[in-house]
């Protein structure tokens, strides 16, 4: 999608520091991190959010964002520490970028509360 900031972040237009790839999963570095370790993990395929996903692309796509989050902390030696993932769905779900992704944090004893 040509306006898309994540998008751009998949061709190449925009710079990023990437953490690993599965067939249809980019994963790279937050730009503001609210952890040392936060990773935002991307459909390859332009998909605005959770609500977006057909039950097909479902069950194809966030398996393998949950391999790959597994993948990265386990690179980065957080695995046996723990992490967070989180998907904001829609803009009452705190959802800022419409291109589906899910955020994964570590590396510090996370604060913060999820809910209202
Ligand atoms: P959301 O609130 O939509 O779940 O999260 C969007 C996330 O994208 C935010 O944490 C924000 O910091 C991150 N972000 C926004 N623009 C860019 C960018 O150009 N590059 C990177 N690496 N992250 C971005
Ligand atoms: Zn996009």
């Amino acid at each position: 999608m040509n306006d898309c900031i994540f998008c751009k972040i998949i061709s190449g237009q925009l710079l990023c520091e990437k953490l690993g790839e599965t067939q249809n999963v980019f994963a790279f570095s937050d730009i503001q991190p609210q952890a040392p370790l936060h990773a935002l993990l991307i459909s390859k395929e332009h998909v605005a959010s959770l609500n977006n996903l057909t039950p097909q692309k479902r069950r194809e796509i966030l398996p393998e964002m949950y391999d790959l989050a597994d993948q990265i902390v386990q690179d980065k030696g957080l695995r046996e520490r723990g992490y967070r993932t989180v998907i904001n769905n829609q803009k009452e779900g705190g959802q800022v970028v419409f291109h589906l992704h899910m955020h994964v944090l570590a590396g510090a004893k996370l604060r913060g509360h999820i809910g209202a």
